[in-house]
């Protein structure tokens, strides 16, 4: 299931899927809208994706991108 939902991610440039992430955006908890946050590590070779929920504090996601 989470594999499923970082392909999505992978696609962020597509409108169709850039709307797809916003919808699924909130929390499960408590349906407060996520804080994603991008940090690239020091080496600029990956980006660290976080997405957080202010409400609940509640992380929910965390991926490491490669950038090659
Ligand atoms: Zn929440």
């Amino acid at each position: 299931m989470e594999a499923k939902k970082l392909r999505y991610f992978e696609n962020i440039n597509h409108p169709v899927h850039s709307e797809f992430i916003k919808s699924q955006n909130h929390c499960v908890l408590c349906d407060t809208e996520l804080e994603i946050n991008h940090v690239a590590s020091d080496d600029s070779k990956t980006i660290k994706e976080e997405a957080f929920c202010p409400q609940c504090t509640l992380k929910t996601r965390n991926k490491i991108y490669l950038l090659n």
